[in-house]
C-alpha cells in the first residue's frame, strides 16, 4: 500500500499577484506545520525579485565558493553565507565535498528574448508557401 500524501496550495499574498505554491506532506501533522509556516506566503517574484529573469534583466552571474565548516565542505555565496553542500540547476549538479576549499563555481545565465522577426515567422509559418513545387 502506497504512502498517503497530503497537499497544500498557497496563493501569493501580494496584492493582485496570481502566483501559487504547492507543497506535499506525508502526514496531517506535517501538513499542519506547512500550513502554519505559510500563512502569509509570497512567491519568488515578491521575495527575490532581483533573481527573476526578465527582458530588462536578462543576465545573472552567481559565484559560489567552497568553504569548510565542522569538517564538511559547503558552497557559500558571495557574502560568505553558508549554503548547501550540494547545488544544482538545469544541466549541472555539484557536491562541495568533491572540491578543495576555495574552489569557485560560477553560474551564469543569459535570457535571449525572441526577436520581433522570429516571432513574426512563428506567427505566419506559411510565408514561404509561395515557393511550393508544382504551382504555376
Ligand atoms: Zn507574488
Amino acid at each position: 500500500m502506497g504512502k498517503r500524501e497530503y497537499y497544500h496550495y498557497v496563493k501569493c499574498s501580494h496584492d493582485e499577484c496570481k502566483e501559487t505554491g504547492f507543497y506535499t506532506a506525508t502526514s496531517r501533522r506535517e501538513l499542519s506545520e506547512i500550513a502554519n509556516r505559510n500563512r502569509v506566503w509570497k512567491c519568488v517574484r515578491h521575495t527575490a525579485p532581483n533573481e527573476v529573469l526578465s527582458e530588462e534583466s536578462p543576465n545573472k552571474r552567481i559565484v559560489l565558493t567552497v568553504i569548510e565548516s565542522n569538517e564538511h565542505n559547503y558552497w557559500a555565496n558571495e557574502d560568505g553565507k553558508l549554503g548547501s553542500g550540494f547545488v544544482y540547476g538545469s544541466g549541472y549538479k555539484a557536491y562541495a565535498s568533491d572540491f578543495h576549499v576555495g574552489t569557485k563555481l560560477v553560474i551564469t545565465v543569459e535570457l535571449i528574448p525572441a526577436q520581433k522577426n522570429n516571432m513574426e515567422a512563428v506567427e505566419h509559418p506559411a510565408t514561404n508557401a509561395g515557393s511550393q513545387p508544382g504551382k504555376k
